[in-house]
């Protein structure tokens, strides 16, 4: 088949999409409106053929259309196969933007990007002088930066006479959302009109299972009990694909090689009902998963052979796959929590709501009749199973986005238009740590250093952290770990136990070879071996290491040192000196970020957490401080990993006297001074009331330094 012929192909399909009826109607209705909420059904086409139609309709005349994605993934994707249907090379007019990879130029007109990326450009201008218009996509899913995008745009452009300062022509903005809730989102941009694409859907049948029940919700049985459906599936039921939802990469490889494990030895004489059947084409879906190898889930398989993708939660909104009739659903799914018991954010497996799993099986329906089959009992439906999912920003921390608010003059963070508020708990956690972290003032005003640190895209202690280290002109020694924190797991762990061994063993080495008991040394060691190294890719091999996660580890390291490059020539930027030596440096650094996670060795090899939560934790198996626990006393971490104890994962020892004068932090401010201030309505008569307190404060502080 010709290159010609092929596109054609692509052309036609995408006019059969629900959507395209629709086309002139929907130009229309952003042309004649500021704030307009599109909805349809997953598959329908929006975020594939709007931007586009757009596009032909002359939208990107006067500036770019920008479409935001809650996944990186589906913005990668997504403009991958956009480019394609409008025939230009991915990059030029077609690009996307995700954390740590920008493929977009100067002819670049259809960006898409994560949310993420757009509060970004936010902060650099708020009134986005760029763009024409701005698509704000699977806005259902709640994530925190695009709930926050939706008060900001609304905050800015629903006053039409504050709409158009400082642009040369009003901004459009369009709203898209599967089906749920959109007369909320209606009300919540001020009643603007709702576009709905009627879309056709053929009905699902759903059955429960037997494996999971209530009881379950802490053991990872249904990976097996997926398989073994999955199975039934392709040996009993007539021609179409499989889609499988688990919960993340690791999983979802374990259960494709039980897949093709089992999928050799079927009799395709005997054992199947369909005897049109051959094979099974497995295939995972996650989100770090290398792109070339994603592009095959969209291709059709061969004659005779069944689809099965396994995939992560990407599957059941943000990405359509054509073809399929069953629906195997694991019923959890991975979310980030804030966690009290430990007080910081967490990924846990958790259970997913009822909508999400009506959604799940709702993908199974879209070309004909399908089949949904649930490996949990009525019983986990009704008993462990909430109705919705929570939004994200009632669930996890919010400090990144309270100092992005701040930076951009929001003063009031708890006023603030959210869609949905968080608990004022939240806001008020965020606000300590940041203050916590000098980013703020007392007043709630931020800070120099908190101007730096809203330009780096990481964790704000981590941020912390690296701007210590180049005020101690000594950035070459966390910039490493920051990049190397921020990709996906470096150490490759097999799933056969022999070769575990062997990995584990090599790890080990490596953590060795750093000199020291320190995780935050081993990565730094292992960054600069690989890059030091004639073939980096070999040595990745020999020593267990993911080479694809190094590469882009490299690649956010410079990243990074631009940043920071960019900050130390253009501010006042500070500059510190310390004496001692390199490893001592180093992990000073470290504590700078991370003292509000460190932990003292309590009894035994158990470690006791100083944040006020006071919980109790171990080191990880993974750490190099595993199994050397009783010649510590003070530790640092990273992260940590709730199973039915928590554990500490990538660690370093460290003295009590470096974060002897940092601890008292976590404890000396008073939150709701800080709520008080965060207010812009602050009465001067409070605000007298506040300065008296802060006075008489002094004075006990001078007068106890006298005794
Ligand atoms: P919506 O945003 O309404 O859920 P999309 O625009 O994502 O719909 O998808 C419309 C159609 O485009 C789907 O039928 C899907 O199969 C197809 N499609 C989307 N992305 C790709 C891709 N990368 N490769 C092949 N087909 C795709
Ligand atoms: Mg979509």
């Amino acid at each position: 088949m010709s290159k010609s012929t092929r596109l054609d192909s692509k052309e036609n399909e995408s006019k059969k999409l629900p959507i395209y009826l629709h086309k002139a109607t929907l130009i229309q209705a952003v042309t004649d409106n500021t704030f307009l909420v599109v909805t349809g059904e997953t598959g329908s086409g929006k975020t594939t053929q709007l931007p586009k139609y757009l596009y032909q309709a002359g939208f990107c005349k006067d500036g770019k259309i920008g479409i935001t994605q809650p996944r990186r993934v589906a913005a990668i994707t997504v403009a991958q196969r956009v480019a394609q249907e409008m025939q230009c090379t991915l990059g030029k007019e077609v690009g996307y933007q995700v954390r740590f990879d920008d493929c977009t130029s100067q002819s670049t007109v259809v960006k898409y990007m994560t949310d993420g990326c757009l509060l970004r450009e936010i902060l650099a201008d708020a009134v986005l002088p760029q763009y024409s218009v701005v698509i704000l996509d699977e806005v259902h899913e709640r994530s925190l930066n695009t709930d926050i995008l939706l008060g900001l745009l609304k905050k800015r452009f629903s006053n039409p006479a504050k709409a158009t300062k400082g642009r040369s022509f009003p901004l459009k903005v369009v709203v898209m959302s599967a089906t749920l809730e959109t007369d909320k989102l209606s009300a919540f941009l001020g009643d603007c009109p709702v576009f709905v694409i009627p879309g056709r859907t053929f009905p699902v049948t759903c059955a429960f299972g037997f494996a999971v029940g209530p009881k379950d919700l802490e053991s990872t049985g249904y990976i097996k009990e997926v398989v073994k459906v999955a199975l039934e599936v392709h040996t009993s039921e007539m021609a179409g694909d499989i889609l499988v939802f688990l919960t993340g990469q690791s999983e979802i490889e374990r259960a494709c090689d039980l897949l093709y494990e089992k999928a050799e030895s079927i009799d395709y004489r005997y054992d199947v009902q369909d005897q049109t059947m051959e094979g099974l084409l497995i295939l995972p879906l996650y989100g770090s998963m290398p792109t070339d190898q994603q592009k095959q889930i969209f291709q059709p398989p061969p004659a005779g052979i069944r689809k099965c993708v396994v995939a992560t939660n990407i599957a059941a909104t943000s990405l359509t796959i054509d073809g399929v009739k069953y629906i195997i659903d694991s019923g959890f799914v991975k979310q980030l929590n804030h966690n009290s018991r430990v007080g910081m954010d967490i990924l846990e497996v958790v259970p997913i709501s009822k909508s999400e799993a009506q959604q799940r099986a709702g993908r199974a329906g879209r070309t004909s009749a399908g089949k949904c089959f649930r490996i949990y009992t009525k019983e986990f439906w009704e008993k462990s199973m909430p109705e919705y999912t929570v939004p994200e920003i009632q669930r996890t921390s919010l400090t990144a986005v309270i100092l992005t608010l701040k930076c951009l003059g929001v003063h009031d963070v708890i006023r603030f238009p959210y869609p949905d508020c968080p608990e004022e708990r939240f806001i008020l956690e965020a606000l300590k740590q940041l203050y916590q972290f000098d980013a703020i003032d007392r007043r709630g005003r931020v800070t120099k250093l908190g101007e730096l640190m809203v330009e780096f895209p990481l964790h704000p202690g981590l941020t912390r952290a690296l701007l210590k280290a180049a005020s101690l002109g000594c950035q070459d020694l966390l910039l490493p770990v920051a990049a190397m924190l921020s990709v996906e797991n470096i150490f490759i762990r097999p799933g056969h136990p022999e070769k575990q061994k062997e990995a584990d063993q090599n790890h080990r080495a490596l953590a060795a070879k750093s000199g020291s008991m320190n995780d935050f040394a081993t990565l730094l060691s292992v960054f600069q071996s690989c890059k030091s190294s004639d073939r980096p890719s070999a040595w990745c091999k020999d020593n267990w290491i993911h080479w694809r996660a190094l590469k882009s580890a490299f690649s956010v390291e410079t990243q990074l040192r631009e940043i920071l490059l960019r900050l130390q020539q253009k501010r006042d930027f500070p500059v510190e000196t310390f004496e001692g030596n390199k490893s001592e440096l180093f992990r000073r650094c470290l504590c700078t970020g991370y003292f509000t996670n460190v932990a003292r060795r309590s009894v035994g090899k158990v470690f006791c957490t100083m944040d006020g939560h006071g919980s109790m934790v171990h080191v990880h198996p993974s750490s190099s401080l595993f199994d050397q626990e009783d010649k510590l006393n003070w530790i640092l971490f990273h992260d940590v990993l709730v199973t039915s104890r928590v554990y500490v994962r990538t660690a370093c020892p460290i003295r009590y006297e470096w974060v002897k004068d940092l601890l008292p932090k976590l404890h000396e401010v008073d939150v709701y001074e800080l709520s008080s201030v965060a207010r812009e309505e602050v009465t001067d008569e409070e605000m007298m009331k506040w300065e008296a307190r802060e006075a008489a404060k002094r004075q006990q502080e001078i007068s106890t330094e006298e005794v």
